[in-house]
Formats: structure tokens, C-alpha cells, sequence
């Protein structure tokens, strides 16, 4: 898509860090976004971010809900009309390590990280494929689906696995017009990983493992949502697969 003039966009997790950047991003290129999320504290905050913007809608759902999902996207389409952009984002931390004896804590982030992503697709992409006017699906992994991170089994398992789908899927589209980008994001500064003035005690700490400082250090370097909202419209102009925004 190279004109995204007057598209819509339908961003889940979208009220708050990387979803929100991406909104402002595209309503910069003339788009209209609908923010779909579960929270309604992130949701009273970036009302007051975009007040009087009439091409941004709020929609409270959890994409682990598939009804509840469906019925945000019902929304959308009763406002705007049309879904022309599909933003996968919505994601939490935590899960667990791979061995540990719980399994409610794995399965709650799979649904949220991996069943999100599907919930999404599988509810949307019909309505952008029945609408015949082209369109593009972002859905976001992170660098933990590149290179495992230690003590975040659950995360990096559902992150891999964003990727793998959105092969799949960019396969299954190539020929209906529909674009697939998948973000790799590296630290960028969210709710999600809130950085504290000063590094913790545990980080300074003589024998502090060597990843943990590395950690930091990467956290240290987080980047601007809005950065990366500019990263993902070009790469949806040029059709391209893999966003990394970070390192380019
Ligand atoms: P964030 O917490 O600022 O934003 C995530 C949003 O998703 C929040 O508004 C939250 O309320 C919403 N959300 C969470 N679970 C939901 C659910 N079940 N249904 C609907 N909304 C839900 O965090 P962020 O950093 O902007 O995260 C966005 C995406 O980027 C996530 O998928 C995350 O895994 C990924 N990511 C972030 C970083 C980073 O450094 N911030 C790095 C790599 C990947």
C-alpha cells in the first residue's frame, strides 16, 4: 500500500507505548485508527493524548476474547466503515521459565501473545479480504523471537511462534493484495518496561550475570513508540516483511 491516505487502521493494544506510536504515525499520514484494548487506564490516557481527533476511535476489548474481539472490530466497521491495516501489538510480559511447575502463568501469556495475534487475524483479514480494496497485516514479535531471553520462556515461545504464523500468513495473502510485516522491536520505552532512574542493586552487584548487564544496557538504549509507528508505515509502503527498529 503506498497511499495510506484515508485507510483504516485497527491497532490492538493500541492505547498505550508501541500501538500508540503507531497510531500517531499513521494519523500523520492521513489514516484513521481504531485503538483497541482492555485497558481503561491506558485508554483515559491516550484520550487525552489525542483529544478532539475525530479519526481515532477507543475500543475496549481483550484479544484472548474472541467475541469480545470480533465485536471491537463490529465497531470499527460501524464507525469507519472499512479495516484496510491490521495491527497485531497487544502483548503482556510474564508467562514464567520453561520448567516451572505452573502452568496457568504459560498459558495466560500464550493467549494474550500468541492466541492474540491468531484471534486477530482470523477475525479481521476476512473483512479486509471481503472489502477487495488491498490492505496489510503488522503483527508484532520482538527480538525475543530472534534470540531467546532467559527467565521469559512463555514470551519467547509466543514470540517465535508471531513469527513463524506471520510467514504463513504473508505466504497465504501474497496473492490477494494483502501485505505481511512482522515487527521485531528491541527495547522501546512503554509501559511495558518501565525504566527506573537508576540501575537496580541487582545489576551492580559484584558477579551480577553477564545477560542481565547486557539486558540493561540494551534498555538503557530503548527507543521512542513513535519512532517505531514510522518505522512500521514504511515499511507497509514498501511491502516489507521484516521490521527490526533498533539496529537500522
Ligand atoms: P504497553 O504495555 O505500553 O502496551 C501494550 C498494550 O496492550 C497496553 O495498552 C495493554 O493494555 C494492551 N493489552 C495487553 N493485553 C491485552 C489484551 N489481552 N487485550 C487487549 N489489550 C491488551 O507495551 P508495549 O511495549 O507497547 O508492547 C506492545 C507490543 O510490543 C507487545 O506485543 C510487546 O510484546 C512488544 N514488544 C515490546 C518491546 C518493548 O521494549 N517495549 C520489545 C519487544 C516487543
Amino acid at each position: 500500500m503506498q497511499d495510506l491516505t484515508g485507510k483504516v487502521a485497527f491497532i490492538t493494544g493500541g492505547a498505550s507505548g508501541i500501538g500508540l506510536g503507531m497510531a500517531r504515525a499513521f494519523l500523520d499520514e492521513g489514516m484513521k485508527v481504531s485503538l483497541a484494548d482492555w485497558s481503561d487506564d491506558h485508554i483515559a490516557k491516550a484520550k487525552e493524548q489525542l483529544a478532539g481527533n475525530n479519526a481515532v476511535q477507543f475500543v475496549k476489548a481483550n484479544v484472548a476474547d474472541r467475541d469480545n474481539l470480533r465485536a471491537a472490530a463490529n465497531e470499527t466497521l460501524e464507525v469507519f466503515g472499512k479495516i484496510h491495516v491490521l495491527c497485531n501489538n497487544a502483548g503482556v510480559n510474564g508467562g514464567g521459565t520453561a520448567a516451572s511447575p505452573d502452568f496457568d502463568d504459560f498459558d495466560r501469556a500464550l493467549a494474550v501473545n500468541l492466541g492474540g495475534v491468531v484471534n486477530g487475524t482470523k477475525i479481521v483479514v476476512p473483512i479486509i479480504r471481503e472489502q477487495g480494496e488491498g490492505g496489510h497485516v503488522v503483527n508484532t514479535s520482538s527480538m525475543a523471537g530472534v534470540v531467546p531471553l532467559p527467565g521469559l520462556a512463555a514470551y519467547s515461545t509466543a514470540k517465535y511462534a508471531v513469527r513463524g504464523f506471520s510467514e504463513s500468513l504473508r505466504i497465504q495473502l501474497a496473492e490477494k493484495g494483502i501485505g505481511v510485516s512482522c515487527l521485531f522491536p528491541g527495547a522501546t520505552r512503554t509501559a511495558l518496561v518501565p525504566l527506573p532512574e537508576d540501575d537496580p542493586e541487582h545489576i551492580k552487584e559484584e558477579g551480577a550475570p553477564q545477560f542481565l548487564k547486557d539486558l540493561w544496557d540494551a534498555m538503557r538504549a530503548a527507543i521512542d513508540p513513535y519512532d517505531t509507528g514510522k518505522a512500521v508505515v514504511a515499511a507497509i509502503k514498501e511491502n516489507r516483511f521484516y521490521i527490526f527498529t533498533n539496529n537500522e
